[in-house]
């Protein structure tokens, strides 16, 4: 990895910023994890305004039968007038018996349920009572008062976790990589360990409920998302083994990442370097073709998605980009240590929000890419700025050394697409 000259992280300040924040709730997250867990099904357990968003940010068709829904709090059960959980008893008991399909059903938390104090945790014990083992019933909170935007996956993964079986002796042998990936990504990352001799890898979450991993003392787990806090967390208290690493972005964070694996688990360093020498050379090569239009052009990220210190790493290290502010909305210093130390010194790293101070910051230094939420990314268009959605970056996939080129080339349309605008 690409140090420059890091002030490390134990050394360098971060800006803690406690004020009003624009950020989407942790419902959003059910729009990938509902793709990645093929027989879940999202309840979510909330208003018609939570119904809404997930319609409009999901793009949900019409005739689409889709993995999530939501379970709608009327008037008169926020005004504590009729029994919540009779009524979800009854919305569940319609759901299992027309969708058979269904195998895993995660109760959500919104800010309704929250305010009226619905104890789902109390509701998926009894549910599971009635419909466990053929329909296995957990929940988590996405409401927008305790969770923002991805916190949903960490949230929905950490809800998964003590439910896991208990892994016997070979968990000493286990690798689980921990994150919702797209399913391409995982194929190659299998086929990365498989050639290197790591044969026994897990993903969690897993594609169904009957293939969930076993977890125990001596798994070892790479997180491949970087807002994984809690289920991180959770796996600890289970025994496995975090192996610290940056996350896989671009050449030299895949091959840092896959390195941590490869030295955990006692992997030869020549047969590391000749597994990965094809796969790190193309995604060399893909980034070259993004160096000329991204090299010295600045970054300023709000704080979203939690992926924008692992970004701005990458774009710094790997395409010579100038990050001026990383706003993230947690810092994890223990999970982050390893991406904060890539970053060069003079970087503000910033937690929390107080928008309106960040935006006048954003508007003293006119840097040429905003990566920010959708709320806020019209009106910088309109002030001349050229921002990038951060939603978009957790959709796509962009892990890993095959997709580095599209990792590139998302922060390269946005520029190309003004300079088109200005001709
Ligand atoms: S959970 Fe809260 S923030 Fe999210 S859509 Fe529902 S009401 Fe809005």
């Amino acid at each position: 990895m690409q140090s420059g000259q890091s002030a490390g992280c134990l050394e360098r300040p971060i800006l803690r910023e406690r004020g009003q924040r624009e950020v989407f709730c942790g419902l959003t997250g059910i729009i990938w994890l509902h793709r990645k867990i093929q027989d879940a099904f999202f309840l979510i357990v909330g208003s018609r305004t939570c119904a809404h968003l997930m319609q409009s940010a999901a793009g949900v068709m019409i005739f689409a039968e889709p993995r999530f829904g939501t379970a709608i709090m009327e008037e008169k059960d926020l005004a504590g007038l009729a029994d919540a959980n009779e009524e979800l008893d009854k919305v569940v008991a319609r759901l299992v018996e027309r969708r058979p399909d269904i195998k895993l059903l995660f109760l959500v938390g919104s800010c309704p349920s929250e305010v009226i104090k619905l104890d789902l945790a109390k509701a998926a014990q009894r549910l599971s009572g009635t419909y466990a083992p053929d329909v296995r019933i957990f929940n988590y909170s996405g409401s927008g008062i305790e969770t923002t935007f991805t916190e949903g996956e960490d949230a929905c993964l950490a809800s998964l976790v003590p439910s896991l079986p208990e892994a016997g002796e070979a968990a000493a042998d286990q690798l689980l990589v921990v994150g919702a990936l797209a399913d391409v990504v995982e194929d190659q990352f299998t086929r990365l360990f498989e050639a290197m001799g790591i044969k026994n890898v897990n993903f969690l979450p897993a594609r169904n409920a009957g293939s969930m991993p076993a977890v125990g003392p001596g798994t070892r787990f790479l997180l491949a998302q970087p807002f994984l806090t809690e289920t991180a967390r959770a796996l600890t208290r289970r025994g496995a083994v975090h192996l610290p690493a940056p996350f896989p972005l671009g050449a030299q964070g895949t091959t840092a990442w896959l390195k941590a694996a490869a030295e955990s688990f006692g992997v030869d360093h020549a047969l590391f370097t000749e597994v990965t020498a094809a796969p790190k050379a193309r995604a060399e090569k893909a980034l070259t073709h993004y160096q000329e239009q991204l090299t010295g052009k600045s970054l300023f990220f709000f704080p979203d998605s939690q992926l924008e210190i692992p970004l701005a790493r990458f774009l710094h290290a790997e395409l010579g980009m100038v990050p001026l502010e990383v706003g993230t909305p947690f810092l994890n210093k223990a999970l982050m240590a390893p991406e904060l130390d890539a970053l060069p010194d003079n970087v503000l790293v910033s937690e929390g929000q107080d928008v309106d101070k960040q935006l006048d910051r954003c508007h003293d230094q006119r840097p040429d890419i905003t990566v920010c939420g959708l709320g806020l990314a019209n009106p910088l268009e309109v002030e001349g700025l050229t921002t990038k959605w951060s939603i978009e970056l957790v959709f796509t996939p962009i892990q890993g050394y095959e997709q580095a080129g599209d990792l590139a080339e998302l922060f390269a349309r946005p520029l190309v697409r003004r300079t088109r605008l200005e001709v």
